[in-house]
């Protein structure tokens, strides 16, 4: 049953192989409300997989997720009705380019949630204001900039306020001019109190937003803290190793 006082999303002993490689070595993580926790690591590291296991796209192999206290990783979960709680972004192509802004962005209040059309496009249309796209509702995804498509993608997933939001390296296709404007809605929204699990390679961003950031070492979390501490003060050689790379 969903507990109030846990933890938003737990994560014990998470384990993950895909065949004989194992990608997830144990994970024990927290997520509290209102928290911001940036991941992350090399390439290869786990951390989209990770996020892939929390929101069901991957089965695993040994330990629990916990959404609110409730195992979802329990065989007999009922899986749309979980994913409907956790609202999740990617790297790129997450808009339907066949469907308008506005029908993007109100797919999942209609379709999972049976809202009302009217009062989900109500919703809808405040939200695109608010991020400046208000003019763009009838239009196809096509006609936006990539920026302005991950700052949709990003109210689509919280139009029915999902209890976390998953966001994985949503900056990284992005032409760098445009990666500001996209990092700049998820200060807004842990301003206004989302819990976000999110992967990022924009370190200056993870320092300023973040209230912890956990590094991810071939599948371990082998550092974890305060962004000053993770960033000016490493102590695992490999974070050490990583932050001299991406710095
Ligand atoms: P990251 O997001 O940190 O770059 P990933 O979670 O994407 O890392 O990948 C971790 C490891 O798992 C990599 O070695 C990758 O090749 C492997 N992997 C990811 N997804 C699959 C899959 N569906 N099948 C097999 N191997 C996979
Ligand atoms: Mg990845």
């Amino acid at each position: 049953m969903t507990d109030t006082t846990a933890p938003v999303l737990e994560l014990r002993g998470l384990r993950k192989s895909f065949g004989d490689q194992e990608v997830l070595r144990g994970i024990d993580l927290a997520v509290h409300r209102h928290e911001v926790i940036c991941v992350i690591g090399a390439s290869g590291s786990g951390k989209s997989t990770l996020l892939k296991t929390v929101n069901l796209l991957e089965g695993i192999n040994d330990g629990q997720v916990l959404l609110q206290g409730e195992d979802i990783s329990d065989p007999r979960v009922d899986v749309d009705a979980t994913r409907a709680r956790i609202g999740v972004v990617f790297q790129q192509f997450n808009l339907f380019p066949h469907m308008s802004v506005l029908d993007n962005v109100t797919l999942a209040s209609r379709k999972v949630h049976r809202a009302p059309r009217a009062g989900a496009e109500t919703t809808a249309r405040r939200l695109l204001d608010r991020i400046g796209l208000g003019d763009f509702a009838g239009a196809f995804p096509d006609r936006l900039s990539g920026g302005q498509q991950q700052r949709v993608a990003i109210v689509r997933a919280i139009a029915s306020d999902p209890e976390l939001l998953l966001l994985d390296e949503v900056t990284s296709a992005l032409d760098p001019q445009l990666v500001g404007e996209v990092l700049d809605l998820v200060t807004e929204l842990k301003q206004q109190g989302s819990t976000i699990l999110m992967t990022t390679h924009e370190m200056q961003f993870a320092r300023n937003v973040a209230d912890r950031i956990v590094f991810l070492h071939r599948g371990e979390v082998v550092e974890q803290g305060a962004p000053a501490a993770v960033l000016d003060d490493p102590q695992h050689p490999a974070l050490q190793a990583f932050l001299a790379r991406v710095h």
